[in-house]
């Protein structure tokens, strides 16, 4: 698979500022206080809420003026104080089979601020689209095999910059109702949206900023607006233990772990989190996921490091750890960096220890030629997101994994 540039990185350019602030990715509560600030009675703000939301989240529109069950003189003073405004794409890339790349710039929090840059990426699936979102600019963990943890820049984003992510994505699509699709856009054929999941699994660790992400959730789950069910987004964490009994109970999402270890001697390294939360306390808090079962499994996230965790051994007590906790397993190649003392492991070491995860009753994803193509387009954009081509790719390998696992199964 090739990925052609669409449009280069701007020359950066002195951020805009403006005093107005844009509406997208607020909650019910954020466009109940903007109505405050402007002055709408109280009584009436409820309505108006229902009302804004359903234009920015069901319509997707970028201007006020196309709120026409909305006054003129409430239109008028919305836009004198707020926008519509969604964050800049500086960078789009799209490969031949519809993968998309966003390299999003945040609006500047600050005079000095010229505004943080993340990436988001869109993978078209045969029956899903799914898009990886970013919870933070950054990370403050260090796991060793992530370039995200050797950032110096970290802040949370907020709820609004992470429900822009999905807005970027279906603007960039034309998936809201009554816009054009770009040229050789994928087509979901079910007649479905062209994103229907979304995985944490960009920058940053979703569970340290737990109330942006909760509220994000909220908005993205909200079937008056952008109706992603609840059942469709998958949280990824390195194993920050006290948040996930809580992440099951407040945003009852699906739950993907980072494990990539199986002993703890090796996890400490890998994952320093493992220090505080070691690998025990960790898989107990899986099993008592709330609604954890067999229909709503916890993916298992396993990087695979050549001559680091990648034996038939590891492979053996991976499955002996897992017993009795529904679970998923994904195997991803590991993406070099520049710096990195890692390597990915060989591809027939890949497929043996695949081969014992899936004997063990677990479908494990199997590279194909494809994938490899996609690694060989890695850091297009910038180098501290490479990891999410080999999440693209995996992403894409696990529906024919699943396919071959039913066909053994048979
Ligand atoms: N912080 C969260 C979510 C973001 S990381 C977490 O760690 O779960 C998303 C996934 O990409 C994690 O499983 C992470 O371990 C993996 N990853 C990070 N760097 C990688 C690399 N260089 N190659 C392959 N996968 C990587
Ligand atoms: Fe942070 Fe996840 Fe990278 Fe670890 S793997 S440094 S938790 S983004």
């Amino acid at each position: 698979m090739t990925l052609s540039v669409l449009e280069p990185a701007a020359p950066a350019a002195e951020p805009v500022v403006t005093s107005r602030v844009s509406l997208v990715g607020r909650t019910r509560a954020g466009l109940g206080d903007a109505l405050a600030e402007i002055g709408v009675p109280e009584k009436e703000r409820r309505m108006r809420v229902g009302q804004l939301w359903n234009w920015i989240y069901h319509y997707g529109v970028r201007d006020f003026s196309a709120m026409t069950t909305i006054g003129k003189g409430l239109r008028a003073a919305l836009d004198e104080r707020f926008t519509l405004d969604l964050p800049e794409v500086t960078a789009e890339q799209v490969s031949t089979d519809g993968t998309r790349k966003w390299l999003i710039r945040m609006a500047p929090t600050g005079p000095r601020d010229r505004g943080a840059e993340i990436e988001c990426v869109y993978i078209p699936e045969v029956d899903r689209g799914t898009l990886c979102v970013s919870s933070q600019v950054g990370c403050t963990l260090t796991c060793t095999f992530c370039h995200t943890g050797t950032q110096r820049l970290v802040r949370n984003l907020t709820c609004e910059e992470i429900v822009a992510q999905l807005m970027v994505a279906r603007d960039r699509l034309g998936d809201f109702p009554n816009r054009s699709k770009p040229d050789g856009a994928f087509v979901p054929n079910d007649g479905g949206r062209f994103v229907s999941n979304i995985v944490f699994m960009g920058m940053g660790e979703p569970l340290y900023n737990f109330d942006g992400v909760r509220d994000a959730i909220d908005v993205i789950s909200d079937n008056e607006g952008l109706s992603l069910g609840r059942r469709r987004i998958t949280v990824s964490t390195s194993g920050v233990v006290p948040q996930i009994g809580p992440l099951g109970h407040e945003m009852g999402t699906m739950l993907a772990i980072s494990l990539h270890a199986v002993r703890d001697e090796l996890r400490n390294e890998l994952v320093p989190l493992n220090k505080k939360y070691p690998i025990a306390e960790l898989l107990e808090a899986c099993r008592t996921y709330p609604g954890v079962s067999n229909a709503k499994r916890i993916t298992f996230e396993y990087v695979m490091l050549k001559g680091v965790n990648d034996s038939d051994a590891d492979a053996r007590d991976l499955v002996r750890l897992l017993k009795g906790i529904p679970a998923k397993i994904n195997l991803i190649p590991f993406n070099p960096w520049p710096g990195t003392k890692y390597e990915c492991s060989d591809w027939d070491r890949i497929e043996r220890f695949s081969e014992i995860v899936f004997r063990a009753g677990y479908a494990s994803p199997v590279r194909t030629p494809r994938g490899r193509d996609i690694l060989a387009a890695c850091g297009q954009l910038k180098s501290e997101t490479e990891k999410l081509s080999a999440r693209a790719r995996l992403m894409l390998d696990q529906d024919e994994a699943a396919a071959a696992a039913a066909v053994a199964a048979e």
